[in-house]
């Protein structure tokens, strides 16, 4: 029986959240009631940006989206979903790479507890955006301008003169 209200939770590590995060963001709150972006602790070897700061610059990018809300979690993404009473996970797609290592995420999400994934293709102009590059790009002085958004332009520039 189809649900009269969907809650999605949209998993990820958001160090930090680009221009395709903030795409599957906006067309994935047509598709649900409400979104919520999960800041996950998975280790990234190098972070930019602590999870509390990365939360911080998400709630300030989606102050005026009404049905979007932002908060971190810890240990496995299924657990926190559950404990959230969502009912599906949203995840974004770039590129035929990241079908492969999605799927087997997905079926590993739904044969252990049962939660069903839903995929968002992002626009083409942001297929090539990745926060790791990002990251990467930005610490050796390139000009990563146009694949985020202008606060966190910001605060990364604050974050690499310190
Ligand atoms: P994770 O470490 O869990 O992969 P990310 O923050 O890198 O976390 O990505 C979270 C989700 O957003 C993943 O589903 C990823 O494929 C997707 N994603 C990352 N970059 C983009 C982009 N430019 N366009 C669309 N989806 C993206």
């Amino acid at each position: 029986m189809k649900k009269n209200f969907v809650r999605a939770v949209f998993p990820g590590s958001f160090d930090p959240i680009t221009n395709g995060h903030l795409d599957v963001v906006s067309r994935g709150v047509k598709l649900f009631d409400e979104l919520i972006i999960a800041v996950g602790r998975s280790p990234i070897k190098e972070p930019l940006f602590t999870p509390q700061e990365r939360v911080d610059i998400i709630a300030e990018l989606i102050k005026d989206m009404p049905r979007v809300s932002v908060e971190s979690f810890e240990g496995l993404t299924v657990k926190y979903v559950k404990q959230r009473k969502a009912d599906v996970i949203l995840r974004g797609l770039r590129s035929l790479t990241d079908v492969q290592y999605e799927f087997q995420l997905a079926m590993t999400n739904r044969s252990v507890a049962g939660v069903e994934t839903v995929f968002i293709m992002t626009s083409e102009q942001y297929g090539f955006t990745s926060s790791t590059l990002i990251r990467e790009v930005a610490s050796l002085g390139g000009d990563i301008s146009r694949l985020v958004p202008k606060i966190v332009y910001a605060r990364i520039q604050q974050k690499l003169k310190k």
